[in-house]
């Protein structure tokens, strides 16, 4: 079985409503940020509620050995400042602890950023950091996990070497681990889509892929080797459904927790919902069991319904695209994305009874969006 969940909210009552919140996407795995992804403000391990999420997690099947935590992705271990540096290393330090109390054993980290410098400064800056951040943790059963990036600005983990290179330059390095994220190795340039065998036995080359310990799954905005990092909902971006579903079930990567962070889709904040549950069911294969043969037929009916206004859901995801980055006007003249434009169509052709939700119509879009060989396949 595919081990797969979605980031999950840590907030209030901790790690109870995390285990609650993922249950409700019918996950066998998640990831939390132990507090906001943007500052360092943690509340005391007490009130994180973690026997009670521990009992949450045992009775929906999700071993804590298969969840992550995410370190805030603020913190920068490439920066010189050296107040900027030693913030990092020392909010490290504790989130490691904090992580290591919950009982994980993998703290996904983004590298850091040269901002001024140079990549060679950063990559052994960021290793600098490291090897104090490991040294003061010893204690502690948690490996660091180093994100492949995008390479969006002066980001350090762009390519695979860079990853390599931190690893060679840091001393305790059996603790350290990766976190592959398709969305930014494809943004980085590595052609998932028509060579995942590639892309994979690369990776083993230059880091070892005994090194994955979770794979982010994420849908792309943006063309490969665009460096832009704008996640979307998987089959809603250019990798495709096809492409994600090769990455999370190659051989290679079998047994390694898959964690989606794609983001929520909703015409506006009150209507926003996450795509998870139906991602998850997806890439599970266990679609029908979940969503019914119901909204098997509802999909079917989608295709008859777009096939009948010349719509072919997968070009018309990358035509938009394309439309979108490539032509300024019409972008302002209309900026709705792929998901957007084709919501809009069905509204105004009535396909579903009104009463149904918005996130029961996008679930059924992007079930479209897999394409017609998937509802065969099933
Ligand atoms: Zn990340």
């Amino acid at each position: 079985m595919v081990k797969i969940g979605s980031h999950v909210s840590f907030s209030d009552k901790g790690l109870l409503n995390a285990a609650n919140e993922a249950q409700t996407y019918g996950s066998s795995s998640f990831m939390i940020y132990t507090g906001a992804p943007q500052n360092t403000r943690r509340k005391p391990i007490e009130d994180l509620y973690i026997p009670e999420g521990k009992a949450a997690m045992a009775a929906s099947g999700i071993k804590v050995e298969d969840i992550v935590v995410h370190a805030p992705y603020i913190v920068n271990l490439g920066s010189y400042k050296e107040d900027t540096f030693r913030l990092a290393v020392d909010f490290l330090q504790e989130e490691i602890r904090r992580t290591n109390q919950i009982g994980v054993s993998n703290i996904v980290l983004h590298p850091g950023a040269f901002t001024d410098k140079d990549a060679e400064y950063g990559i052994a800056r960021i290793a600098e950091g490291l090897n104090e951040v490991l040294d003061g943790t010893k204690e502690t059963n948690v490996n660091i996990a180093l994100e492949t990036m995008a390479g969006k600005g002066t980001e350090i983990g762009r390519s695979f070497e860079e990853i390599a290179q931190i690893i060679d330059k840091v001393r305790a390095n059996d603790r350290l681990t990766v976190c592959m994220d398709t969305c930014h190795i494809h943004d980085a340039g590595y052609d998932i889509v028509n060579d995942i065998d590639g892309v994979l036995h690369q990776f083993d080359e230059i880091v070892g892929l005994n090194r994955i310990a979770v794979v982010h799954v994420n849908d792309s905005k943006n063309p490969r080797g665009a460096s832009k990092d704008r996640h979307a909902p998987i089959g809603s971006g250019w990798i495709g459904y096809d492409g994600i579903s090769g990455v999370v079930r190659h051989e290679l990567l079998k047994d390694k927790p898959f964690i989606l962070e794609t983001p929520w889709i909703g015409k506006n904040d009150a209507t926003e919902r996450p795509m998870y549950e139906l991602e998850i069911a997806m890439l599970s294969g266990n679609t029908e069991q979940r969503f019914g043969g119901k909204f098997l037929e509802d999909v079917e009916r989608l295709h008859h319904l777009f096939n009948g206004q010349g719509i072919v859901g997968r070009e018309y995801v990358l035509q938009t695209w394309e439309l979108l980055k490539s032509d300024a006007k019409a972008r302002k003249a209309d900026p709705r994305e792929p998901m957007e434009r084709l919501y809009d169509i069905l509204m105004e052709h009535l396909v579903f009874d009104p009463q149904l939700s918005e996130e029961a119509v996008n679930h059924r879009l992007l079930a479209y969006l897999a394409g017609k060989e998937w509802l065969n396949s099933l």
